[in-house]
């Protein structure tokens, strides 16, 4: 599967970074992160509930580190949550990526193959 996303065997960064973003995300400001998920830390901040301490792991992820995993609450993510890029994802190395997969002993997403004829040689 070439193409399987390679979060779903994955969620390290999940379980590395602590994820925080703007109170303003958070459902009771008109948001979508539900509000029980999330702890305070700063007076304009939250994180998500698990990811303010260490060993950081988000409330929201589901399975194992390295195996079978899922975001709960995948459509409410935070816009840190949205926009942490896979390596390769969009053509370029995501070094939090590669770092946060190091921390569970996982190596760097590998950039895709070359296509082994060239478009003007292609039939
Ligand atoms: S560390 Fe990279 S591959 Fe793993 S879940 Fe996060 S973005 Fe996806
Ligand atoms: S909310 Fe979902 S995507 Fe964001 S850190 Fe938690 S499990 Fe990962």
């Amino acid at each position: 599967m070439p193409n399987a996303n390679p979060c779903l065997t994955c969620g390290a960064c999940c379980a590395h970074f602590r994820v925080s973003f703007f109170w303003g995300e958070c459902a009771s400001s008109g948001g979508t992160v539900p509000d029980d998920l999330v702890v305070q830390v700063s007076p304009y901040h939250v994180a998500m509930r698990g990811t303010e301490c260490k060993p950081a792991r988000c409330v929201s992820l589901l399975g194992e580190v390295g195996g079978q995993v899922r975001c709960t609450i995948y459509e409410q993510r935070s816009s840190p949550c949205r926009d942490f890029a896979a390596s390769w994802s969009d053509g370029q190395a995501n070094p939090r990526c590669d770092a946060a997969r190091a921390a569970h002993g996982l190596p760097p997403l590998e950039p895709p193959l070359e296509p082994l004829l060239s478009p003007d040689r292609a039939a």
